[in-house]
């Protein structure tokens, strides 16, 4: 299994951002690593005998905390769990929070891949998004995390954005990929409801505030031609990688492997049940913890749909011959003509041959939503 950990603070709030984060007093942070230590040493008794192939410590901004008190976390992990010697310990970070202290902690604790969210190249895209940081002090803490020993970083960029333009976008990626981080991933910019974009930009592009639709689109074109002319291979619809340096964890989501989510509002998929923590920190670090929220046993339907709605995003696709191995029927029986008529339709096609794959080809990935949505069967 994998094991998610979720640090929710930050220094500030990004003014697009609407994951479970916020600003915090120190207090709050320290009585806040008490408690999930607390949940990690009872969450071991149930599951500690799993092996652990993964670990995803993110936010919020995991950086903010002391270096002392990642160190004591990942204690309370290792001697609650049982670690795979190979196993992927990634961590986020954010340009401006970490310290050569901190980050030679996080080796030592035995994190061995950092996630930097840096989402532009351009100071002025960074500062309309509402980060902390420059793109000087983003050099500064990667530069600093590679002198600390550490040899696989992602960096997260984002294309889209208030400002933007395509040359600023192809800007941004070739001065990252130039730095040689061993992954990239690039997301497009939602606006999220009830966020502070949300009120100034509104929902649809389109409006002149905003990169356009065919700009956006010519944008992840040129993602996928940058990345790939710099030594890059898209291996899922946002995510691109150095051979074998693809994100275990990520892959594990989209591929079906349970996982425990430890934290404030963190979501587990484990022996068949989807739940997650308590989203309320009051309640979080006044109750016990344990407590499942949300709580659904998944049905052999729903996890057919997931099979191929989320396996789907990977460039590899799915096997077809591990959905029968684990359903006990054919795709296409579940699904009557759907593989076929994709393929008719130029939005997918088959490889391999003793194992057989059924994947997006690139035009099926430009619309993927359409296509993966045809797996929904209600
Ligand atoms: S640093 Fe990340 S998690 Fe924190 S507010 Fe900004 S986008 Fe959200």
């Amino acid at each position: 299994m994998e094991l998610y950990i979720h640090i929710p603070f930050c220094a500030r709030k990004c003014a697009y951002c609407d994951f479970l984060s916020f600003p915090q007093t120190k207090e709050t942070m320290q009585n806040y690593v008490e408690k999930l230590i607390k949940e990690i040493r009872r969450a071991g008794k149930e599951y500690g005998e799993r092996p652990v192939s993964t670990i995803f410590i993110g936010g919020g901004t995991p950086s903010i905390l002391e270096a002392d008190q990642m160190t004591a976390i990942m204690q309370s992990v290792k001697e609650s769990f049982s670690i795979e010697e190979t196993a992927e310990i990634s961590m986020e970070a954010n340009p401006g929070t970490v310290t050569e202290e901190k980050l030679l902690a996080y080796k030592k604790s035995g994190i061995n891949r950092i996630s930097f969210g840096l989402q532009s190249a351009d100071n002025r895209e960074l500062q309309l998004l509402g980060r902390i940081h420059t793109y000087e002090e983003f050099l500064e803490s990667y530069q600093l995390a590679r002198a600390c020993g550490f040899d696989n970083i992602n960096v997260d960029l984002m294309s889209a954005l208030p400002g933007q333009t395509v040359e600023s976008w192809e800007d941004t990626l070739t001065r990252v990929a130039g730095l040689d981080p061993e992954h990239i991933s690039a997301y497009s910019l939602i606006i999220e409801e009830g966020t502070p974009f949300f009120d100034k930009y509104g929902e649809e592009r389109g409006n002149g505030l905003l990169p356009d639709e065919d700009a956006e689109r010519e944008m992840y074109h040129r993602t996928k031609a940058i990345l790939r002319e710099m030594g890059y291979e898209r291996y899922e619809i946002s995510n691109y990688a150095k051979a074998g340096k693809e994100c275990r964890h990520n892959i594990g989501y989209w591929t079906g492997i349970p996982y425990l989510g430890l934290g404030l509002g963190a979501s587990s998929y484990i022996d068949g049940y989807r739940f997650c923590n308590n989203s309320d920190l009051k309640a979080y670090l006044a109750n016990e913890p344990g407590e499942r929220f949300d709580e659904v046993l998944l049905t052999e339907q729903d996890l057919q749909e997931e099979y191929f709605f989320v396996g789907l995003r990977l460039v590899k696709g799915v096997s077809l011959n591990r959905f029968e191995e684990l359903f006990g029927v054919p795709a296409e029986t579940v699904y009557p003509g759907l593989l076929e008529k994709m393929i008719r339709d130029g939005g997918a096609e088959l490889h391999g041959k003793e194992d057989v794959f059924f994947h997006l080809t690139d035009f099926g990935m430009d619309v993927s939503n359409y296509f993966m949505s045809q797996f929904l069967q209600d």
